[in-house]
């Protein structure tokens, strides 16, 4: 009979122990499969040896407690962290009975080894943070750029890279450009090919011509990364998997993923990065096409100038900037003269056509830093940062020759005013003022104030 119930208890998967004056007084074979200790090391071990250090107080109670006074009002089911002989940490889930044995109380314990759920139960959570990042990125994020960090951060979450970057393609070139990256080694940094064009053969640029990821097992030795063979022996890397970023058909661009020695990237995480770079495409999709319509809403459609509310942000931050750090700027405000006769002489598509042209005249003749405006009609402000009203004037000297050797064939002039903001009065308010002495002076003129 005893023969029979031994049998049965070593075979089974669960571990059984009966513990008893502080010791193991009986273990089974799954016991030792568990805890990596033959039979006859845990029957003389201190049991605490197989709690790992910050759960051992705990346990120590939990078992004081359910042999004093049984199992009523300790956890049913506890869950702890085990050690094995050679140092590995297991998740353990602890079921204790109270029982008499030999005459005396003893607890039978079953143990089950739960590490994967717990891993899996870890998994999840990580994926949910991911997602709940992923989400505010996509929702705070303004530029593809700020996105893309946020994206490459919340990706610890569930993928233990050692480099990532994402790189962003660019339609009208055809090439993909690094956006953001993270954990590269500065000299490797400066190796990475910051363009790739499609067809090069270069990871990124091959996985985005093929539409497909691509997977390098091992980067010391694969054509791919030969050209960076020399960094993935110095830094030991090992595996890299490249993913396009398309979404509704769209390449975006590309994400890769580096993990050095011993590290691998397991067929789950693969597909785990397959998944959720089709939310980061949405994401880039997303904002991409906000921006386009941001810069919309602040383009006149006929001369693809800035328009009157562009005009006022960036006055409002120029005051600022005055403010703050007494920068001096200036304008020039422009209207083209007699242009109502220009019209009703030549219809209103042709006024329409010198008004196509006064834009592009304006964008090519000024600095960088400068910025075009249309304010309305026929008449044009000039912003003009770090600027005095001196400096401000040269420039509208340029503009006046431009139009003259544009505008020779018709009779197209205009009158200027130029002020800057040192003469503490509204700037535009004084720019139109001294446009206005202009024109009464007799048109085709410069007026400072
Ligand atoms: P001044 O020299 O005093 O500035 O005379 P002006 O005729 O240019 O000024 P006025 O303010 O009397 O007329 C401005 C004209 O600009 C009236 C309008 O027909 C024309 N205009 C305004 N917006 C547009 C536009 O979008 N297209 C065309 N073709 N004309 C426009
Ligand atoms: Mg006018
Ligand atoms: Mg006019």
């Amino acid at each position: 009979m005893v023969e029979k119930f031994e049998m049965i208890l070593d075979n089974l998967t669960t571990a059984v122990y009966i513990f008893q004056n502080n010791k193991f007084v009986y273990v089974n074979k799954a016991m030792q499969n568990l805890t990596g200790y033959t039979e006859k090391e845990l029957l003389s071990i201190n049991y605490l040896e197989l709690i790992d250090f910050p759960y051992r107080e705990w346990v120590k109670r939990l078992t004081e407690k359910v042999l004093s006074q049984g199992t009523d009002g300790v956890p049913l089911r506890p869950r702890f962290v085990g050690v094995r002989k050679n140092g590995e940490k297991v998740w353990v889930e602890n079921i204790p009975r109270l029982i008499k044995y030999r005459g005396k109380v003893a607890i039978l314990g079953n143990l089950l080894d739960i590490t994967e759920e717990r891993k899996m139960e870890e998994r999840i959570g990580n994926l949910c943070e991911f997602y709940r990042k992923l989400g505010r990125a996509v929702n705070l994020s303004a530029t593809i750029k700020a996105f893309c960090r946020r994206v490459i951060e919340a990706f610890k979450y569930i993928i233990d890279y050692d480099m990532a970057d994402i790189l962003i393609y660019d339609e009208e070139k055809n090439i993909l450009r690094l956006c953001i990256e993270e954990g590269y080694p500065e000299d490797l940094r400066e190796h990475t090919i910051k363009e790739q064009k499609l067809g090069e053969k270069k990871v990124a640029a091959f996985c985005a011509l093929r539409r497909k990821p691509v997977y390098i097992k091992n980067m010391k030795k694969h054509p791919l990364t030969g050209y960076v063979v020399s960094f993935c022996e110095k830094y030991n890397l090992n595996q890299m998997y490249t993913v396009p970023l398309i979404s509704r058909k769209k390449l975006e661009g590309v994400l890769q993923v580096i993990v050095k020695s011993p590290k691998v990237l397991s067929e789950e995480d693969r597909k785990l990065i397959d998944i959720v770079c089709e939310e980061i495409a949405a994401g880039i999709s997303k904002i991409k096409a906000e921006q386009v319509l941001r810069e919309l809403s602040q383009k006149d459609y006929l001369t693809g100038l800035y328009n009157y509310q562009r005009l006022w942000k960036k006055l409002e931050e120029q005051k600022d900037r005055e403010k703050r750090y007494k920068e001096v700027y200036s304008v020039i405000y422009i209207d083209i003269d007699n242009f109502k006769s220009y019209n009703d002489t030549f219809g209103h598509l042709e006024g329409d056509k010198i008004l196509k042209k006064m834009g592009e005249l304006l964008r090519s003749s000024i600095r960088k830093v400068d910025s075009a405006y249309r304010y309305g009609g026929e008449e044009f402000v000039i912003l003009l940062p770090y600027t005095e009203k001196k400096v401000a004037k040269k420039v509208a000297e340029r503009i006046k020759e431009e139009v003259e050797k544009n505008f020779s064939f018709t009779r197209i002039t205009v009158s200027m005013g130029v002020t800057d903001s040192r003469t503490n009065e509204d700037v535009i308010k004084m720019a139109d003022k001294a446009m206005y002495e202009a024109k009464k002076e007799g048109k085709d003129r410069i007026k400072v104030i």
